[in-house]
C-alpha cells in the first residue's frame, strides 16, 4: 500500500518522487543506469533520511552490503561514500 509512488524529503530538505512506480537514473558520478526510486535501490533501510545511508538511489553494481558483523537483522543496502563513511 502506498510503495508505488511517494513523497520523501531527503537530508539535504529536497523533496524528491520516490517510490517503485518512479523512474531514475543511479545517482553515482559517471552512471547512467536506469533505475527506479523503489527501496531494491535505496542507500539505507528506509526512504528519505534514513539512519544508516544517505538516501540516495543507486544500480546494484554501486550499492554494496558489507556488514561483517553476523546478524539476523536485515541489512542495509549502501552506496559506496556511505561505506566509507561507516566506523
Ligand atoms: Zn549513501
Ligand atoms: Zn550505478
Amino acid at each position: 500500500m502506498g510503495n508505488a509512488h511517494y513523497t520523501v524529503t531527503r537530508p539535504d530538505g529536497e523533496q524528491i518522487e520516490a517510490g517503485y512506480d518512479v523512474a531514475a537514473v543511479c545517482e553515482q558520478d559517471g552512471c547512467t543506469l536506469e533505475i527506479d526510486r523503489g527501496l531494491a535501490y535505496l542507500c539505507g533501510s528506509t526512504p528519505g533520511t534514513p539512519e544508516d545511508g544517505c538516501g540516495g538511489y543507486f544500480c546494484s553494481r554501486h550499492l554494496y552490503t558489507d556488514w561483517e558483523m553476523p546478524s539476523d537483522e536485515p541489512q542495509p543496502q549502501n552506496c559506496l561514500p556511505c561505506i566509507d563513511k561507516r566506523p
